[in-house]
């Protein structure tokens, strides 16, 4: 049977977080009472002027920063002209002939590794009302219009036509949405319609060179939707071709009830939007230090963290992903490594195991308690040197998380520091092996665990402070003399 293989390109609307509209100074809070929010200039009144919100030009760029586009030095707008009811001034002011950002791209990660998706551009564009049909509360053959959101900005992430699975498109997406929220520029709430994905794909015999046919799919309100819709398309369009047939170029849409798309227009041609530049706003010339300040503060793209967490601290695909995006550690984490010589793998087993548990237990944040990353580095290199052990480490840690201090106080304050000397611990051992024949007995047959009740003795007669290598040994050297 014939190959065939997907190519899928996303475009995303992401509302950007800013107090006010794009052009006017209505508010954009989410749940208002419909058409509480407007005014003459986002209802498209004739004669009104649109003022572009400066908040919404810099989250525009500093989101095209963090994705690594091109970014203009000259912002210009342009409107795009069609007719549909949720827009009454008959155009959209978009940026067409320009773009906040040009080329950048997407890194994501997955339990193998690492791919890159290229973008086409990042532009700035307004809103439009939302059009309101299918509630149960709107009679039939009627539609509503809600204005609060005409005119709140957007910014649109157009990705080049380069996934080629269903699944590979929700990675990118994962990517993306962490991404924008880590800078700061959209909540990319999916259930508020902050963060809107529409789809192209086409399907062509494996590895030839021409495209097949597009067809679109829009309105997708979650990630789940989109895979289950790219999925559903991918065979639909292969078993047309299979079957020799032709695929239509035309929209969908895609019903979540049945899992299947359905068509929703029919393109014969491109729509002609009459693009041209538009002539209420300026162009905006942004400096070089404008556009450094809209950068300022962005750490490094969610998968190269996930890359050195897992390569350079040998974190496994779960702990890197954990250690990434929860708030602080990731910074908490490589600050602590700027203190120590040796092996990073002992900061992921504490900071995913201990660490994480005292602060769930308490409700608190990493932020919020008193352990800092010089202070773990200090514990972590008493643990390394044989001076204190792990249960002995546990308790510290619990007392500089919660009341602070330096760990070799702690360990002098307490008597924690662990028993090394052979001489003090082969007595003890000795002392264990004389109380437990049966143990003695089982070891001496092979059994490996009844040495659990031997270790067992001396850790309670020391409070815990035996070395447990040193134990070992000695239980190995005088096994046989009992
Ligand atoms: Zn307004
Ligand atoms: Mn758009």
């Amino acid at each position: 049977m014939e190959s065939y293989e997907a190519t899928i390109g996303l475009e995303v609307h992401v509302q950007l977080k800013t107090r006010t509209k794009a052009f006017c100074a209505c508010a954009t809070t989410f749940g208002a009472a419909p058409n509480s929010q407007t005014c003459p200039v986002c209802l498209g009144h004739p004669g009104t002027l649109p003022v572009l919100n400066a908040e919404a030009l810099r989250l525009a760029t500093r989101a095209a920063a963090a994705l690594g586009c091109e970014l203009a030095d000259t912002v210009t707008f342009d409107r795009k002209n069609y007719f549909y009811v949720d827009l009454p001034k008959g155009f959209q002011i978009s940026q067409h002939f320009g773009a906040v950002g040009l080329g950048g791209q997407v890194a994501y990660w997955d339990l193998e590794g690492f791919g890159t998706i290229p973008l086409e551009r990042v532009h700035l564009e307004e809103d439009v009302a939302k059009a309101i049909h299918d509630e149960a509360y709107v009679r039939s053959g009627e539609t509503l219009l809600d204005f609060n959101r005409a005119g709140v900005p957007l910014m649109e992430v157009v990705s080049k036509p380069a996934m080629t699975s269903a699944g590979e498109a929700r990675r990118y997406i994962v990517a993306l949405r962490q991404t924008l929220i880590e800078a700061g520029v959209s909540d990319c709430d999916l259930d508020k319609g902050a963060f809107r994905i529409d789809t192209n794909i086409s399907v062509k015999r494996r590895g030839a060179a021409e495209l097949g046919e597009q067809v679109e799919i829009k309105n997708l309100n979650s990630i789940r939707a989109m895979e289950d819709a790219l999925a559903y398309e991918y065979e639909r369009q292969g078993a047309i071709l299979r079957a020799g047939g032709a695929v239509q170029r035309e929209t969908r849409l895609f019903d979540e009830g049945t899992g299947e798309t359905r068509v929703m227009r029919t393109k014969e041609v491109r729509a002609d939007y009459r693009f041209f530049a538009e002539p209420d706003l300026p162009s905006v010339h942004l400096t070089a230090a404008y556009i450094e300040n809209a950068r300022a503060g962005l750490g490094p793209a969610p998968a190269d963290r996930i890359r050195e967490l897992r390569e350079a601290y040998a974190a496994t695909s779960a702990e890197a992903e954990m250690l990434a995006f929860t708030p602080g550690y990731y910074e908490f984490l490589t600050a602590t490594a700027a203190h120590i010589r040796g092996e990073r793998r002992p900061i992921v087993n504490w900071m995913v195991g201990d660490i994480t548990r005292e602060l769930n237990e308490r409700g608190v944040a990493l932020a919020d308690c008193r352990l800092a990353p010089a202070g773990l580095a200090a514990l972590l290199t008493l643990v390394e040197s044989g001076t204190i052990n792990v249960a002995a480490a546990r308790e510290v840690l619990a007392i500089m998380m919660s009341a602070g201090g330096e760990p070799g106080a702690i360990v002098e304050a307490r008597g924690l520091g662990q028993i090394s000397d052979p001489a003090i611990i082969e007595s003890i051992v000795r002392e264990a092996l004389a109380a437990n024949p049966k143990a003695v007995a089982d070891m001496k047959a092979g059994k490996e665990k009844a040495k659990g009740a031997i270790v067992g003795f001396v850790m309670k007669k020391t409070s815990g402070r035996a070395n447990p290598e040193v134990v070992n040994a000695s239980i190995v050297k005088l096994l046989g003399e009992y």
